[in-house]
């Protein structure tokens, strides 16, 4: 569910009529739903209920120091992959304590940065890490909490980019040898072992693999709780988001509507199937949804340049393009896109909707349909929230797009559009060419 809708003819986000931010702020830009983020929070925190959780939310989908702050008034931590995200955490006013610090290639300066802070827990992947943290924490004379990152190699079923607990992928250490890690970890003086962990994917639609995963993992939980007196098992974030029906899902009328066989993952049904599993072990539950918090929750506003008619084919040339928005070129991902004004009346056609980018690859869909729409109308791009504006590029000189949150009738800009003076500041030409 979320709070996108026609309002009338007008496309609204919570209550505000998306065509006034993009009058006043320009395209392309990403707007947001504070309502949405918080439902979503609370949905998953509910859908747990009664198991002693927490949220660490994967910033890496969305990380506007905007969203972070609203998180965190929330209740979240932070799921951090850099040095980098650590440091967006701290200038959204919020801490390090709740947050676990996960990512292959952790550096000494990162890990510092981390400790110094209080992070709760670092979430690592392979032997040489555990060295490195030891040598860190040793040098601050603190002892580093961790969980080590099980690869439970369970099918996540999704897209290759994004699968992660197959034996083949990078991540984790492989489940047989995972006893072994944790016994070596156990001998280092300035490491406390606190946690296991794992993550099998993103863009996860169905319950099945987390099941197999959990319950594949659970009874290794609870021999380290016995053996180190683990704390905690985070079972790793995942949690698919409907993109095929965006605009349609927003309504509950949409998900009553549906046979309870069809319907797709829900935070209820995610708990209610997980929740029997993860009781018995009595260690608090960390989560690392980033997807499932923020993709619903945004779109990306855009302005039709052109309709172009070629050869039994309609182009409509937008002024967002593949460094806006990625998903369709890396994984070929599906976006529903709407006009900001519905006209009823108007004939629908097909179209390929296309950014004006210098490759082939800059189209977000082929043959389209959708209401007939010419230059200088306004499109929306549904499900834009996460990896969209993470992911965005200045491929071609584009200036990074504008942020806006939404919350009721209100709206703010939460990151303004980049301008050419920025992008290149630190540009210099060397004196030998002058
Ligand atoms: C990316 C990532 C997540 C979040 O994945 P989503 O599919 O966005 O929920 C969680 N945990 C780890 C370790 C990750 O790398």
């Amino acid at each position: 569910m979320h709070h996108f809708r026609y309002n009338g003819s007008n496309l609204s986000c919570e209550s505000v009529d998306l065509a006034d931010v993009a009058r006043l702020y320009g395209t392309p830009t990403y707007v947001y739903s504070a309502a949405t983020m918080a439902d979503n929070y609370t949905r998953l925190k509910n859908g747990l209920a009664g198991l002693d959780t927490q949220i660490c939310y994967a910033m890496k989908a969305n990380s506007n120091i905007a969203l972070l702050r609203h998180f965190a008034n929330l209740g979240a931590g932070f799921d951090l992959v850099s040095g980098g995200e650590i440091q967006r955490v701290l200038a959204a006013g919020a801490d390090i304590k709740s947050s676990v610090f996960a990512g292959v290639g952790k550096t000494e300066a990162e890990i510092k940065l981390a400790l110094e802070n209080g992070i709760f827990s670092f979430h690592v992947e392979s032997e040489p890490e555990i060295a490195r943290i030891n040598h860190v924490a040793g040098k601050l004379g603190v002892k580093a909490p961790i969980a080590i990152r099980i690869n439970p190699d369970v099918d996540a079923k999704t897209h290759a980019k994004i699968t992660t607990g197959k034996s083949e992928n990078k991540f984790g250490i492989p489940f047989k040898y995972a006893a072994a890690a944790y016994a070596a970890a156990a001998k280092y003086p300035n490491i406390h072992i606190k946690g296991v962990q794992m993550h099998i994917g993103s863009q996860l639609t169905s319950l099945a693999p987390f099941v197999e995963a959990v319950t594949k993992v659970a009874p290794f939980a609870a021999e380290l709780k016995e053996k180190y007196g683990i704390d905690y098992f985070s079972i790793g974030g995942g949690i698919g988001i409907i993109y095929q029906d965006a605009l349609a899902s927003g309504s509950p009328e949409w998900w009553s509507s549906k046979p309870e066989a069809e319907r797709p993952l829900t935070p209820e049904a995610y708990g209610a199937a997980l929740s029997p599993l993860l009781a018995p072990l009595g260690l608090k539950i960390v989560m690392e949804p980033g997807r499932y918090m923020v993709g619903n929750a945004g779109v990306l506003l855009t302005r039709v340049e052109y309709l172009k008619r070629g050869e039994g084919r309609n182009f409509l040339v937008v002024d967002a393009a593949m460094n806006d928005l990625a998903r369709p070129a890396m994984y070929d991902s599906y976006h529903e896109i709407v006009p900001l004004r519905r006209d009823t009346g108007r004939p629908a056609f097909l179209a390929d909707i296309v950014g004006p980018i210098c490759e082939s690859g800059d189209c977000f869909a082929k043959q389209r349909q959708l209401q007939e729409v010419g230059e200088g109308e306004y499109l929306a791009f549904l499900s834009g929230g996460a990896y969209g504006f993470s992911m965005a590029s200045r491929y071609n000189t584009r200036n990074l797009a504008a942020e806006v949150l939404v919350h009721g009738g209100n709206f703010d800009l939460i990151n303004a559009r980049e301008t050419f003076a920025q992008q290149i500041a630190n540009e210099q030409i060397p004196a030998f060419l002058k």
